[in-house]
C-alpha cells in the first residue's frame, strides 16, 4: 500500500490562493490542510477549501459531456459536445450576427485570455464577467466614496477597529478570512463594531452599537457631524 505523499500545492476555489498541503494516497487526495509556510495564508484554510475532497470526489460530479434528452441526462462523447455546441453558435451568428451572443464566466481562474479571445475569434463584444457585478462595483463605489479603494492595515497594529455591518469571520473575500483581523484584535486594537445584529463579534466588542436597520447612513452623518 502506497505510503502518504504530501504535496505542497495551492487552493484556488477562490482567488485566494492560500497555500495548501494536500495529503496524496493511491492517487488520490484524502485530505488537504493550510501550509504554515505559505506567505499569503499563514496556515490558515476557509471551511470551502478545507472540503475541497468533498467536491472532488462527489458522486454527483459531472465528469464527462452530458446531454439532456427525453429520457433524462445522457452522456456523450466530447466530440458530440463540441459539435452541438458549435452548430449552436453558427446558427444563431447566421441568424443575427456575431454580436447577438453574449458570453459569460465565473470568477477568474486563469482563463480570462482564453475567454477574451474566444469573444474576439468569434466577433462578438458583448462579454461579461462576474468581476463586471461584483469587483467593478466595489470599485466604483469606493473610488466614488473614498477616492481610492481602501485596504486595511491590520499587520501594523491597529489601535481600533471598526467593523460596519460585517462579520469576517463568517462571510469575506477571497483568502481573507479574518485571520489578520484576529490577530490585531488578540494583539490590543480596541474593538467597535455597528451592527443591528448580536454575534460573536459584538460579545467581543469595546463597543457596540446596535444601529436600527436602515440608520446607517444618520450614524455616518452623524459621525462626521453633517
Ligand atoms: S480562502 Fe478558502 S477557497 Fe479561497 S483560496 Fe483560501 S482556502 Fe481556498
Amino acid at each position: 500500500m502506497e505510503e502518504i505523499r504530501k504535496i505542497r500545492t495551492v487552493c484556488r476555489s477562490c482567488h485566494g490562493g492560500c497555500g495548501v498541503i494536500a495529503h496524496v494516497k493511491n492517487g488520490k487526495a484524502i485530505k488537504v490542510e493550510g501550509d504554515p509556510d505559505s506567505p499569503i495564508s499563514h496556515g490558515t484554510m476557509c471551511s470551502k477549501g478545507l472540503a475541497i475532497t468533498q467536491l472532488a470526489y462527489h458522486p454527483d460530479r459531472v465528469l464527462h459531456p452530458m446531454k439532456k434528452t427525453g429520457k433524462g441526462w445522457e452522456r456523450i462523447s466530447w466530440d458530440e459536445a463540441l459539435d452541438t455546441v458549435a452548430e449552436k453558435f453558427k446558427q444563431v451568428k447566421d441568424q443575427f450576427g456575431a454580436e447577438a451572443i453574449v458570453i459569460g464566466q465565473g470568477t477568474g481562474r486563469d482563463f480570462e485570455s482564453h475567454f477574451s479571445r474566444f469573444g474576439n475569434l468569434l466577433g462578438t463584444p458583448n462579454m461579461i464577467t462576474a468581476g463586471h457585478m461584483c469587483y467593478l462595483s466595489r470599485i466604483g463605489a469606493t473610488l466614488t466614496t473614498c477616492g481610492r479603494h481602501p485596504a486595511i492595515d491590520y499587520e501594523n497594529n491597529p489601535r481600533c477597529i471598526v467593523m460596519w455591518a460585517c462579520n469576517p469571520l463568517w462571510t469575506n473575500p477571497d483568502e481573507y478570512k479574518g485571520a489578520s483581523f484576529w490577530r490585531a484584535y488578540q494583539n490590543g486594537a480596541k474593538l467597535i463594531v455597528i451592527d443591528p445584529r448580536k454575534s460573536f463579534l459584538t460579545k467581543k466588542a469595546d463597543l457596540w452599537l446596535q444601529l436600527r436597520p436602515g440608520t446607517d447612513a444618520a450614524l455616518a452623518m452623524g459621525l462626521h457631524h453633517v
